[in-house]
């Protein structure tokens, strides 16, 4: 079993953006969802654990591993896959995962050649192993992002907002392939998609404005907010009064009309209904403004 222990984490960015603020937080083996509105400062955890980038204050250990002091030991066991995997296209999935794989340290071309035909296998590709990947679709390319990921069996893999740009179907594939390799690893899936969170996290920490704002598994947190979340169908010209009155945690247009959630420990007024919580309201009652899909 693995660990990785986040400790006292910030960085502040040139221009004044404090994107980590004091981020404390702990992993073990398992896929952990990291879920926050575009902004959250999400991307930068992950380039900071990845060590793509150095942080102002903090410490980050994975087993024994120091990572912001022994970035080159991280990177052995790391797995990572960024927003956009787009390196190399001109090349086939084959040989660029060959590339890769010397990289990572395989030296040895039979052993390479076993692992790569393995994982091509893997994530669905063996059979287009010769095809350029600039021909391969968004999917495609983010199971070679996966593959690659894997290479050199990691202790911990990252994924940054991987199922923007896929089409269902392709996200489908993808999120069960993750769900296939991370019950062995520390999988961190960073993202603004509740869904994915929901249908494949055991664990999950909400983040905004750099800091972790909620620690729990997604069954606990919806469980925290049972009876205390209601509904009402109101006019588009009340939003703003509801707004101010109630603790209003997401609105979105039904047939043209505003379907406000409010979180509240007895039923705001007659006319509001009582709902089953749900993990959109666990995300939305922990942000610090209330969220419009509107
Ligand atoms: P997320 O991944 O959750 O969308 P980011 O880590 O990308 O969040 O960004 C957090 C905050 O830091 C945002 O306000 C963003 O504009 C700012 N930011 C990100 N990268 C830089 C950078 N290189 N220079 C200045 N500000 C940045």
């Amino acid at each position: 079993m693995s660990q990785l222990k986040i400790t006292n984490l910030s960085k502040t960015y040139p221009n004044g953006v404090k994107a980590l603020d004091a981020v404390n937080l702990e992993l073990n083996n398992g896929m952990f969802g990291l879920l926050g509105p575009n902004g959250a400062g999400k991307s930068t955890l992950m380039r900071t654990i990845a060590t793509l980038q150095e942080a102002d204050q903090g410490s980050i250990t994975l087993d024994g591993i120091d990572v912001l002091k022994q970035p080159e030991e991280l990177r052995k066991v790391l797995g990572y896959l960024p927003q956009e995997f787009d390196v190399y296209p001109n090349v086939t999935a084959e040989e660029l995962l060959d590339h890769l794989a010397i990289l990572k340290g395989i030296t040895n071309k039979a052993e390479r050649n076993q692992v790569i035909a393995y994982l091509l296998d893997k994530v669905n590709l063996y059979d287009v192993r010769s095809k350029k990947v600039k021909s391969f679709s968004g999917g495609m390319k983010q199971r070679v992002g996966i593959a690659q990921a894997l290479l050199g069996q990691p202790k911990l893999i990252i994924v940054d907002e991987p199922t923007a740009g896929l089409d269902p179907g392709e996200r489908n594939r993808f999120l069960n392939l993750l769900s296939d390799v991370g019950s062995d690893v520390i999988v961190i899936l960073s993202t603004h998609i509740v869904d994915d969170v929901r249908e494949l996290c055991t664990n999950m920490a909400i983040m905004d404005k750099g800091q972790i704002v909620l620690r729990s598994t997604p069954q606990e947190a919806i469980e925290e907010l049972n009876g205390k979340v209601y509904q009402k169908l109101i006019d588009k010209n009340e939003l703003a009064e509801y707004e101010e009155n109630y603790k209003v945690i997401s609105s979105k247009l039904i047939s043209g009309r505003p379907l406000i959630h409010v979180l509240s420990d007895t039923p705001p007024d007659a006319a509001f209904e009582a709902v089953k919580p749900n993990l959109e309201d666990v995300f939305f009652s922990h942000l610090s403004s209330s969220y419009s899909l509107i």
